[in-house]
């Protein structure tokens, strides 16, 4: 990799996403990662066979997932009495409680997300393997990659383990074939995302447009954020459309930076009820008892069930609690303009866009429970406006994290 020399610049471009550099792409010899000189992000993984291995893979997953959704997913019997329940158990039982705002959210990261976009990788790739193109195929693309943070099976999968600790001490439970199709589904969705090649996949849907070669009143160069198209900024304009995919292009702007504190601001006034009121009420034999986030930990190291306290302690308060801190941080050195560790926010910055989905895992774990203890008079567990509260803190944190623009640490924003 190098820099692009003015003027003289045919080789393939690639401009990171992270930093904004742009630079000459070197033939690679064979499978890897091709890194950013600058800040070290990977601009491109090179994987042959990616295509037919992922059209493969979510094929297989797709079938699974709709045998996780039509069979037993968990078996639970509590004082004699038993219960089934299926995957979509807890979206149908928050409806019917009169919580159709965090049945909504389930119902879309647990069931619609994932299905999504599994349809939309086959529908993009598939026509590939038969040597056909059909229409939407670069759509389907970039709404499988927009898909990709919302799309929460792994986070389920995690809240499934917390919800059967939770229960261990109280019931009897057994994972039924739902169970074990969702965790393989999983693992073959992953994978299918694991090896894909985006460069590649955009090549071969669109070769990247030729660029003109660059005279000294030519403005910025710019990737497109979502198919990596090299595009020239002309002096005087502000933004660009890819002339690839049709995606905006811009340079980073000060705007992103208002706008992510105004994220992170509704973000913290979602935390405060979040964790001070109740996210579920357990009724035993018509006695109910509230409980809060904290209320929830403290119960579990109360019964010695440490692992999980420690799961559900780091997901719904140390990770949100981080999250604030890590992109407040981002924000005001970004405003300042500050030079110094911009390797090491930017690497601050992956870990957010990164942990930020596991927070989720709490809204899961009730959504769960609700489910499955639904005993009338003997035993249910009911969700509390707590928890519908932590759903929009997680979201709006979410969004602020994917709307703050890296490059803003690397360059100074017009
Ligand atoms: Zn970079
Ligand atoms: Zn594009």
């Amino acid at each position: 990799m190098s820099a692009p020399d003015r003027g003289r610049w045919l080789a393939p471009l690639l401009v990171c996403h992270d930093c904004g550099l742009p630079q000459v792409q070197t033939a690679l010899p064979g499978p890897g990662l091709v890194r950013c000189r600058r800040c070290g992000a990977v601009l491109r993984r090179v994987a042959p066979g990616s295509v037919h291995r992922a059209v493969h893979l979510n094929l297989a997953a797709l079938v699974l997932f709709a045998v996780a959704n039509v069979h037993p997913f968990l078996d639970f019997t509590f004082e004699g009495r038993g219960q089934v329940v299926l995957l979509a158990s807890g979206v149908v039982r928050l409806w019917q409680e009169g919580m159709p705002l965090l049945s909504g959210i389930v119902l879309a990261a647990s069931l619609l997300f994932p299905l999504a976009k599994m349809l939309a990788t086959l529908w993009a790739l598939g026509p590939f393997l038969l040597g056909l193109r059909v229409v939407g195929q670069a759509r389907a693309l970039r709404l499988a990659d927009a898909l990709r943070a919302w799309a929460m099976l792994d986070v389920f999968l995690l809240a499934v383990i917390v919800a059967w600790v939770k229960l261990a001490d109280i019931a009897v439970l057994h994972p039924g074939v739902g169970l074990w199709a969702f965790a393989a589904a999983l693992l073959l969705a992953t994978a299918a995302d694991a090896s894909l090649d985006h460069h590649d996949l955009w090549q071969r849907l669109a070769p990247q447009a030729t660029l003109a070669r660059l005279d000294p009143g030519t403005g910025p160069l710019l990737g497109c954020p979502a198919c990596d198209q090299v595009v020239v900024l002309r002096r005087g304009l502000s933004r660009a459309r890819c002339p690839r995919c049709g995606h905006a292009v811009h340079p980073p702007r000060a705007e992103a930076i208002a706008r992510g504190w105004a994220l992170l601001l509704t973000a913290f006034a979602f935390y405060v009820p979040a964790n001070l009121l109740p996210v579920m009420t357990v009724t035993t034999l018509g006695r109910g008892e509230p409980s809060t986030i904290l209320g929830g930990v403290a119960l579990l190291v109360e019964h010695g069930m440490y692992p999980v306290a420690a799961i559900v302690f780091t997901a719904s308060v140390l990770v949100p609690l981080f999250k604030f801190l890590a992109l407040g941080f981002l924000l005001v050195t970004a405003q300042r303009g500050t030079e110094a560790w911009r390797r090491e926010r930017t690497l601050l910055y992956r870990i957010v866009e990164f942990v930020g989905r596991w927070s989720m895992v709490d809204v899961f774990v009730v959504a769960l429970l609700v489910a499955l203890v639904d005993m009338g008079a003997l035993a249910t567990i009911e969700a509390g406006t707590g928890i519908t509260a932590f759903a929009a803190t997680v979201i709006a944190t979410m969004v602020a994290s994917a709307s703050f623009d890296p490059r803003l640490i690397w360059n100074r924003p017009r």
